[in-house]
This record gives C-alpha cells, sequence and structure tokens, in this order.
C-alpha cells in the first residue's frame, strides 16, 4: 500500500506561548543546513525503500512554520520527493502556513510544485487572544492569507482553530466561528488548548497568574462547534475535524486508519513496517547525521499485537463514524469484544459508546471524555 509522508520543519518565526512543539526561532544559516539535511534524508529513502513505500498517497509538510522556507528550499524539497518517490494520482499534498508568513508569490510558487492543499493556522479571530497566545499576526491578516490562497487557486484549504483560551467566552469563539465560515474554508480543525508543561503559559498558571481553565466553558464551545458547523453543512468527521463533503483530510484519515507513514526531519515520527520510528529531536544531531550519511532516527521500538490493537481502537474511535468492528475483526482474528468484554460493557452503560451497524463510536456525551474512554483499551 502506498504510504503517508511527513516532513517537519522546525522554525518560527518566534515560540508561540502555548507551543511544545520542536521548533527553533528562524536563522537562515540553520534553515540552510536543516534544508540540505533534509533533501539527503528523502535521498538516502529513496534509495533504500521499494515498491509501493516509494508511493505517496499524501503528503504533509508541517511544523514549525513551513511557510518560513524559501521558494527556492521548497522547490528543492518537492525536486527531491519527484526525483526518489512517486506520487499516487489524485495525492494529497498539503503545506502549512502561518497568515504572518504568506504573500502572492510564495502561494504561486506552491501551486505549481504540486501543492493542492493548505493548512491555514488562524487559531482566532481575536486579536487580543491572538496576543495572549503568542501569535505574530492579526485577524485581518489572516483573512487576507486566505483570501491570497483562494487568488492564487487554492480550493482545498484547512483552518485550524483554539477554543477555551483563557479569558475567551462564548461570545468571543462563536465570533471567531461566524467569521471563519465567513471565509468558506473546506476543512477546519478546531481544537481545545492544552496547557502544556514547559510553557509560557504554564509558567503563568505556576505562578498563580493565569486562573485555571473552566472545563465546563471549553465543552460547551465544543457542542457549539459541532452544532454551528454541521449547520452550516459541514461534516464532523472526527473529534476535533470538520470538512466540507469530500475534504476530509486524506493524510490524517491514514493516521486514524493506523496505517503506515514515514516522517522526515527532526523529531518526525514514522510507523513503517510493523515499527515505529522517531528521528533525532535536536536539529544539530538530525544535520550531522544525514551529513555523515546516516539516517538520523534514534529509536526504533516493534509494535507488539497488544500495542496495535489499542492503538487501532483509539484512533478508530476518534472517527465519527467509528471504529469498524469487521475490518478490526479481520485484521486481529479476534472481536473487540472478545478482548475487552469489561470495558466496552461499561462504557455502554455508561452511554460513552455505541455500536452502530458495523461501527463502535463515541457517543455525543463521550466525545469530550475521548481520553477517559481510550484509557479503558490500553
Ligand atoms: S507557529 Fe505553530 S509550531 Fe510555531 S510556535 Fe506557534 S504553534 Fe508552535
Amino acid at each position: 500500500m502506498a504510504i503517508g509522508l511527513y516532513i517537519h520543519v522546525p522554525f518560527c518565526v518566534k515560540k508561540c506561548n502555548y507551543c511544545d512543539f520542536i521548533s527553533y526561532p528562524y536563522d537562515a544559516g540553520l534553515t540552510a543546513s536543516y534544508v540540505s539535511a533534509l533533501l539527503k534524508e528523502i535521498e538516502l529513502y529513496g534509495q533504500q525503500l521499494s515498491g509501493k513505500d516509494k508511493e505517496l498517497a499524501s503528503v504533509y509538510i508541517g511544523g514549525g512554520t513551513p511557510s518560513l522556507l524559501s521558494v527556492p528550499q521548497l522547490e528543492a524539497v518537492f525536486g527531491n520527493l519527484g526525483s526518489f518517490f512517486d506520487y499516487v494520482p489524485g495525492a494529497e499534498v498539503t503545506v502549512e502556513a502561518n497568515p504572518g508568513t504568506l504573500d502572492r508569490e510564495k502561494l504561486n510558487n506552491w501551486k505549481a510544485f504540486g501543492c493542492n492543499r493548505l493548512s491555514i493556522g488562524i487559531q482566532s479571530m481575536n486579536d487580543s487572544l491572538l496576543r495572549f497566545l503568542g501569535r505574530i499576526h492579526r485577524a485581518d491578516e489572516a483573512a487576507h492569507a486566505f483570501y491570497l490562497a483562494r487568488e492564487a487557486g487554492f480550493d482545498n484549504i484547512n483552518i485550524d482553530l483554539i477554543f477555551g483560551i483563557p479569558g475567551q467566552g462564548m461570545h468571543d469563539w462563536s465570533d471567531t466561528l461566524r467569521r471563519v465560515l465567513e471565509l468558506g474554508p473546506e476543512h477546519i480543525s478546531a481544537y481545545g488548548l492544552k496547557i502544556e508543561e514547559g510553557t509560557p503559559l504554564a509558567r503563568l498558571q505556576a505562578e498563580g497568574q493565569l486562573p485555571p481553565g473552566d472545563e465546563d466553558l471549553e465543552v460547551e464551545m465544543y457542542f457549539h462547534t459541532i452544532d454551528t458547523l454541521r449547520a452550516a453543512g459541514y461534516e464532523h468527521y472526527e473529534i476535533s475535524n470538520f470538512c466540507r463533503p469530500g475534504k476530509a483530510s486524506a493524510h490524517n484519515l491514514r493516521y486514524w486508519a493506523n496505517k503506515e507513514y514515514l516522517g522526515l526531519g527532526p523529531a518526525a515520527h514514522s510507523y513503517l513496517h510493523g515499527e515505529r520510528f522517531s528521528n533525532r529531536p535536536g536539529l544539530n544531531e538530525y544535520c550531522t547525521a544525514l551529513n555523515d550519511g546516516l539516517l538520523p532516527v534514534a529509536e526504533r521500538n516493534p509494535v507488539d499485537r497488544h500495542g496495535e490493537i489499542s492503538e487501532t481502537i483509539f484512533l478508530g474511535l476518534r472517527l465519527i463514524n467509528g471504529l469498524n468492528l469487521k475490518d478490526f475483526r479481520q485484521r486481529f482474528g479476534q472481536s473487540i469484544e472478545e478482548l475487552f468484554p469489561a470495558a466496552l460493557d461499561k462504557l455502554e452503560r455508561l452511554g460513552l459508546v455505541e455500536k452502530r451497524d458495523v461501527f463502535l463510536r463515541l457517543t455525543r456525551k463521550g466525545l469530550p471524555l475521548a481520553n477517559e474512554v481510550f484509557a479503558e483499551f490500553v
């Protein structure tokens, strides 16, 4: 089966206050070293893989801020992908972009390189909340970036949003949803803010300068998102993802179906040939390995049967249609009822999951409690 390819671009103009992803402040020299290492990584995998493993069903260039790469740098990346891999017809090719870093020239060129989907990190349409999050753009710049992308011919655009931001009321969130719906993207990802350890927001919280989040309000905002976007004609197809019919993210659907993918770039994770492995997280170590002609893999973990079963269940349950029980039985030779009778019974009694046809899915009550449900299948 053809694979999905993820490329991590580990640079940002500045770190957002909530972010714990691997990213460095943009530096032209470091970025040039990274790109040259990445080109070698693409080449090494191109030489080592064969058959279907060299066929790309989807490519996702994420980060970090991929839109910080110059046009010639991204052209070189796409050039190497074209030289060492084959795209399957209709492959989805996404580039993530930060509204503060987009311009006409970049967008026109990306289109010419074969990028057919954009993911724009807008997060909020409220300027004071954007400042609180440490974003580098204002709401009007986000809308402008969206219109530029449309002008460049992008007809498949995702917008990333965050709700549950301290200080955000239901009115603010409704207003953000309304203004995003006016833009009319094909896809919307909406996540509740998580305060991650080691981030400036976590420090503020530890110092008592940030009140604890209002969980009830966050759940209310989540249901409001579902109801508003459904009423506007979007399909709610994954816990946090919504799309116009036929515009679900092919790349992310691979993750949720627990299918194989290859990750390139510092700290990128892969799942290939029954093994999960991850790259060295440090930029220097990543570049040094590739300059020495070695793959920059830090850790390899074969996935045992139990791990694969658990992952398949909780990834499948992320989908609103749910986990296909027939496929599950075919893949593992046992049904979920045989493997987890007590957990299933408990979750059904609590009304958190339900069976519909051949699917097991989270109920509306279970959606905001997804992590608690998943914990029952570990
Ligand atoms: S732009 Fe994205 S990756 Fe970069 S710091 Fe902000 S949230 Fe993190």
